[in-house]
């Protein structure tokens, strides 16, 4: 089959940008997209912490201090690229030092919705340029959302996109970007209003979200289930009209493992690597993580760990009572990393003074310890009250370490309740959202552990999973030629 020419937008990387999957995800579509044999080029901002840390970057010719109005303000933009690491794949990275020179990648600033209005507008403009005219637009996110109706208003005569199509693919309908309506000026839409939902209009607002959604040739999120849970329910967020009155279906493609950073057997972050067919080693990293954290616990006792942005979404208000109850009933450890609300950061700093030696917090974003704690824990812990598709299930599962997660999104989609009778199963999985819910499933899953036989049969079960890329990219194959076709 013919090769397709895919323009990738996102505003992360890894690894040059991440707060979370997103960056994961985006960088692994390049790779098994271009694995597949199609021409495939990435743009992101160029966020000032990544030009420092980036050298090799190289002025792209022909694309330099491009002005582009955005309202009453004259941007200018030029392109830097690189391959992308390891690969052929083209990066380009849209420098605009007036936007993107920042301390974080997403800010509270009153230009936010600028910041990737300009990113999205430049990346067209940087086709044209570079005479790159994409069979697919694979938007991510609120951040790329107007690309959508740009295509189909701004840039329709151009010649160069008459074959182009757009994919929009919400990793998380939780956020949206609004944006005041006295911004409108800035979408660089004459009587954008047409195009605008009317009812946001009327409340004084714009959905650069919703616009995608609406104007996207197709529209895909991260599972099944989660496809299903937005169009039908509350998790929806608003959003539901809008994506069932579209006339195909909201597409649910599970994220893919990238197995080459996720696999305890090759973990470059890993001194000690180990598989299900020799566990030692994951004996030596607990060793390593409790002696890193500090705890004072024996390696045989269980082990609960969290890796997680401290926001609502991820269920930690569950946590308040059922921790510490369990913590006192039960003789476990817990450690949490973490980073995000400060009011959960002080919940588990608390909790680490309170339970001193058995429970841990490290705040902060670290790489190289998510790894430690994937492959030195024994239970993963997961109670989101939304979850569109979650990757640290997944990473646990090749690690052999039990996730308990909520029966929502992706999580349902990738861990099976274990039946200690049949031996079948994966992890453990709890239906409601609720205190009694998460002490009922913490429970369960620390007598399982306490039965040796039991907990061989469910790591074993865990780490033989396969989510691999490989496979989740030919769902993506497919949506894309089904639509160039
Ligand atoms: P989300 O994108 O909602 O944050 P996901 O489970 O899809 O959740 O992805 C989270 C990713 O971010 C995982 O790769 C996880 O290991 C990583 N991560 C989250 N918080 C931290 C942290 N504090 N330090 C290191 N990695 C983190």
């Amino acid at each position: 089959m013919s090769a397709l020419k895919l323009c990738v937008l996102s505003s992360e990387f890894l690894p040059y940008a991440k707060t979370g999957g997103l960056a994961d995800v985006a960088s692994a579509l390049l790779r098994n997209l271009r694995l597949l044999g199609h021409e495939v080029h990435g743009f992101m901002p160029l966020y000032s912490v990544v030009r420092a840390a980036r050298p090799e970057l190289q002025p792209v010719l022909g694309v330099q201090q491009i002005p582009l109005a955005l309202g009453d303000t004259e941007y200018r933009f030029s392109l830097q690229t690189a391959s992308f690491p390891g690969t052929d794949i083209a990066m380009y990275f849209v420098d605009c030092p007036a936007l993107y020179d920042r301390a974080d990648f997403y800010t509270t600033e009153p230009d936010e919705h600028r910041r990737f209005l300009l990113f999205t507008r430049a990346v067209l403009e940087s086709c044209k340029r570079l005479g790159f005219a994409p069979d697919i637009f694979h938007c991510n996110d609120w951040h790329t959302a107007f690309l959508p109706l740009y295509l189909k208003t701004l840039y329709s005569s151009e010649a160069l996109f008459a074959k182009s199509h757009s994919v929009l693919t919400v990793h998380n309908i939780g956020y949206q970007g609004v944006m005041q309506v006295a911004a409108v000026a800035d979408l660089g839409l004459a009587g954008a209003e047409v195009w605008l939902d009317a009812d946001d209009l009327a409340a004084g607002v714009i959905n650069p979200l919703k616009t995608g959604i609406k104007f996207a040739d197709a529209v895909t999120t991260v599972s099944p289930t989660y496809a299903r849970e937005i169009c039908d329910g509350p998790l929806g967020m608003g959003m539901q009209a809008t994506l069932r009155a579209r006339t195909d279906k909201v597409v649910g493609i599970l994220n893919g493992v990238d197995y080459r950073d996720w696999d305890p057997r090759c973990d470059p972050h890993l001194t000690a690597h180990f598989g299900p067919q020799d566990l030692r080693g994951k004996q030596t990293n607990k060793e390593q993580l409790i002696a890193a954290l500090h705890l004072d616990l024996a390696v045989s006792r269980p082990l609960v760990a969290m890796v997680t942005r401290l926001a609502e979404q991820k269920g930690i208000d569950l946590l308040f009572d059922a921790l510490p109850a369990m913590l006192q009933e039960r003789d476990f450890g817990f450690l949490v990393l973490g980073s995000g609300d400060a009011r959960y950061a002080a919940f588990f700093d608390a909790l680490a003074h309170r339970f001193a030696g058995r429970a841990a917090f490290r705040g902060g974003y670290d790489e190289s310890l998510a790894h430690l704690i994937e492959a030195g824990s024994d239970i993963f812990l997961m109670p989101s009250r939304y979850e569109p598709c979650g990757l640290n299930q997944m990473y646990s599962l090749r690690y052999g370490t039990v996730p308990v997660v909520r029966n929502t999104g992706g999580l349902a989609d990738s861990v099976r309740h274990f039946d200690p009778q049949s031996g079948l199963g994966t992890g453990c999985v709890f239906n409601d959202y609720d205190a009694p819910a998460v002490r009922w499933a913490l429970g369960t899953v620390l007598d399982w552990y306490e039965d040796a036989k039991n907990w061989q049969q469910l790591m074993h079960n865990a780490m033989a999973q396969d989510f691999s890329w490989a496979r989740q990219i030919a769902e993506y194959d497919a949506l894309y030629r089904g639509l160039v076709a």
